[in-house]
């Protein structure tokens, strides 16, 4: 899941996106309204987190321009302003949910997920190929009903050819997807991230095949099993 964080205060953003990333989300940060809309215009995030004291323009710009545009992106505001006023300006803007400054951690992952599991959202949902189930909201993987352990990275890069079942996934999608944006990333770490997960998968049982497409991507294909008779 890809979220968008606009935020200005380096410290506060970086705290921020390190413990999101920590609950298994990608998050780009920028720390003006002008980077945000950038972002928005080629990325198509899962959820964008939205501070409305921003340098160069209030954040609730961002928010009007976005709904404006017909985009339906689930926005929470973050805001030290307690006055119910900006409270109400925010909903009535077309944020979703608001959360003060500060605030604790557990709070921010609850509330989003509860963002994501809207109709529409991403989240709560089980997506299953083969014998293989991804529960994305609790980040679990199971093959024939046994729970697996998976590293963040290659959970994201399952998740995303999981959810792309039968269908390449080019690699600079998986890139994107499990790095964020404008990170410098070794050409291999994908394969490497594929490699471990195929081993991983193989050892579970897992009736599903990751295959490289040379120069192209990946593809996940559920394998034709026979019923033991
Ligand atoms: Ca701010």
């Amino acid at each position: 899941m890809r979220l968008l964080f606009i935020e200005d205060h380096d410290r506060f953003a970086k705290f921020v996106k390190d413990g999101l990333e920590k609950e298994g989300f990608t998050v780009d940060d920028v720390a003006t309204a002008s980077a945000g809309q950038a972002a928005l215009s080629t990325v198509k995030y899962d959820a964008i987190i939205l501070d409305l004291g921003l340098p160069d323009a209030d954040g609730l710009s961002v928010l009007h321009s976005l709904r404006e545009e017909g985009d339906e992106t689930p926005v929470l505001i973050l805001t030290a302003r307690d006055g119910i006023d900006d409270r109400v300006k925010g909903l009535n803007s077309g944020g979703d949910d608001y959360l003060l400054k500060p605030f604790a951690m557990e709070e921010l992952v609850a509330r989003i997920r509860a963002l994501l599991r809207r109709p529409g959202g991403v989240l709560g949902l089980v997506i299953t190929a083969g014998n293989v189930s991804f529960d994305t909201t609790a980040r679990e993987v199971q093959v024939d009903e046994r729970t697996i352990s998976i590293p963040r990275r290659e959970l994201g890069v399952l998740e995303q050819l999981m959810r792309r079942n039968g269908r390449v996934v080019p690699k600079d999608v998986l890139e994107d997807n499990i790095y964020g944006f404008g990170k410098e990333v070794s050409s291999n770490s994908i394969e490497v991230h594929v490699s471990r997960l195929r081993k991983r998968l193989s050892v579970a049982g897992a009736n599903i095949s990751v295959h490289t497409l040379r120069g192209v991507g990946y593809l996940l294909s559920e394998e034709n099993t026979m019923a033991p008779q």
